[in-house]
């Protein structure tokens, strides 16, 4: 059903910004209080991601890669490597995971530069 691909693309582009915008923006070294939030976010996110299918195997990938939260760049690389087993498993591109930081800007800090796109 075409209509219901596209509301679930539509989903995942929102879902994938929001998750590596949030990993971009973590911090550099964490507290142990922000390592177990972002940890409970992704594994909460996992069990309440509506699309089922999207979900139950995003559940398996952590299983397999579990979330990886002691630095920003452990995170945001860790975002970066799940989100390409998606791809890989959908037939898309693998991202180039080196411009990670560049791309996921939050707009909402002072002397960030506003994202290109
Ligand atoms: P998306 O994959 O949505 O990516 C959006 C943009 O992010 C890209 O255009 C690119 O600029 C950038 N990007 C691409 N790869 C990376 C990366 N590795 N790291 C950082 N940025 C990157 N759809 C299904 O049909 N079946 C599924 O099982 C499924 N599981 C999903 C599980 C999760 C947790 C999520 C969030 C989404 C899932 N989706 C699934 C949706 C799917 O991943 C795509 O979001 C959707 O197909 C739209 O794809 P897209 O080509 O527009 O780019």
């Amino acid at each position: 059903h075409l209509g219901n691909e596209t509301i679930k693309a539509e989903l995942g582009r929102a879902s994938w910004k929001l998750l590596h915008t949030i990993l971009a923006r973590y911090p550099e070294k964490p507290t142990s209080e922000e390592r177990e939030a972002l940890s409970a976010y992704i594994y909460l996110f996992s069990r309440v991601y509506p699309c089922g299918e999207c979900a139950a195997h995003f559940q398996k990938l952590l299983k397999q890669f579990p979330p990886q939260t002691s630095s920003r760049v452990a995170a945001s690389q860790w975002g970066c490597h799940v989100h390409n087993q998606v791809n890989a498993r959908l037939g898309k591109d693998i991202f180039d995971c080196n411009d990670i930081a560049e791309k996921y800007k939050c707009g909402c800090e002072d002397g960030e530069e506003p994202a290109a796109d």
